[in-house]
């Protein structure tokens, strides 16, 4: 019998999407079955979390931090952490460019874009995506990788609404990348519940938890 687990690899593989299963309150016991089934992409949204993860399984392992990432925590995953998705705010930009270099290296992120309706989504706008472009993202820091873009849509039914949000996101998405960073190459967008619709609007990184994993 096929596994969830390549049932979905076989899936994304049609359409050259990147898995990052997303394991957040789910144990190393967890991860190691997915881990043992070939998976090296894992996302979590707290920071302790994936700092106690990271030490105890395989070195092999790509962990992407995928939740709101608060500024004084970026120091314990700057060592390691292979993406950070949740890039917000200027502030945090210039916390990941300074630890970044403290570690000596750069560490690759995506923008995060508020396409939600909620007001608890986080990211930044258009307008302020053109702008900190048009300022000179890569020269203001140095040792940030910009490698593309991530967004959530609204938790809602209403799959138009998802579409159009998606749709939104991957033609600033498109834009940004012809106009001021030839260097993206990463749209992430995408979860359980809604991962088909965002393929089809031009994502290729989905974050999938709950279908992978069982609901938490
Ligand atoms: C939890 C989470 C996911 C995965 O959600 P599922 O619905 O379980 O697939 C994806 N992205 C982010 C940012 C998350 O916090």
């Amino acid at each position: 019998m096929q596994s969830t687990y390549h049932k979905l690899v076989k899936e994304l593989e049609d359409s050259s999407t990147t898995l990052v299963a997303v394991s957040k309150t789910k144990t190393v016991e967890d991860i190691r079955t997915i881990y043992d089934q070939g998976q090296r992409i894992f996302g979590e949204n707290r920071v302790q979390e994936l700092v106690e993860k990271e030490a105890k399984l395989p070195k092999d392992i790509e962990w992407h931090m995928i939740g709101q990432l608060q500024t004084n925590k970026v120091k314990f995953i700057a060592p390691f952490v292979s993406l950070i998705h949740s890039i917000g705010s200027i502030k945090l930009l210039k916390e990941v460019d300074k630890q970044a270099k403290r570690y000596d290296r750069s560490i690759p992120v995506l923008l995060q874009m508020k396409i939600a309706a909620e007001e608890t989504k986080a990211g930044f706008d258009e307008v302020e995506l053109t702008e900190l472009c048009k300022a000179g993202l890569e020269d203001s820091y140095p040792n940030v990788e910009f490698v593309g873009m991530m967004g959530m849509a609204t938790f809602t039914n209403d799959q138009e609404q998802i579409r159009n949000e998606f749709s939104q996101l991957s033609r600033v998405y498109t834009s940004l990348k012809k106009e001021f960073l030839p260097s993206f190459q990463i749209l992430s967008m995408g979860m359980s519940g809604d991962y088909q619709l965002a393929i089809e609007e031009g994502s290729n990184m989905v974050r999938i938890g709950s279908l992978l994993f069982g609901s938490r």
